[in-house]
């Protein structure tokens, strides 16, 4: 079930109107340093700190207002899905020891991620790495699978190559 879609914003209103300012000083210069979304999934909390006097201060912002557009390979536009994200994963851990839960936090990071990237524009290319970054620390196998459809793999050296990659990176960096 997929929420119902929110009104669109008056036309000609601009995205992000005005710089947020600190509430203490006003400066419009900060930085987030935390974003959670809310209960409802429909508002974004942001835990900011200012750069002039650094107090910190949290705002509320719409979903509808903070997520980015999706730029595809072909350089089409649509809306960041989360339904279709948290598809892909299930798919990719199917009959894997992975619960729904892991599969919804998993998507919640991910979402994160693209939100404190700020920008109002994202590609899927970046998304579906971030995907397997998270999925690589989850379960390799379903990591695999993911990335068999994602990087179109054509057979078993396809896979040879990945878990090499994943082998490497467990090397190099530290569990999280
Ligand atoms: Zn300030």
């Amino acid at each position: 079930m997929s929420p119902l879609p929110a009104l669109p914003p008056p036309l000609g209103r601009p995205r992000l109107a005005a710089p947020v300012r600190c509430p203490f000083c006003l400066d419009a210069a900060n930085r987030v340093i935390d974003s959670r979304l809310g209960r409802e999934g429909n508002e974004i909390r942001r835990r900011r700190e200012c750069l002039e006097c650094g107090r910190r201060f949290t705002t509320r912002e719409r979903v509808e207002d903070v997520v980015p557009k999706v730029v595809k390979r072909d350089e089409r536009r649509e809306e960041f899905r989360r339904d279709k994200l948290i598809a892909a994963v299930q798919k990719a851990c199917e009959k894997r020891p992975v619960s729904v839960d892991d599969v919804d936090r998993l998507v919640d990071r991910v979402e994160r991620f693209i939100q404190e990237l700020g920008e109002k524009e994202v590609t899927s290319q970046l998304i579906g790495e971030r995907m397997m970054d998270e999925l690589v620390a989850l379960d390799p196998l379903a990591a695999a699978r993911f990335a068999s459809v994602f990087l179109n793999f054509q057979g078993a050296k396809d896979y040879e190559a990945f878990f090499a990659s994943v082998e490497a990176r467990g090397r190099s960096s530290r569990p999280r």
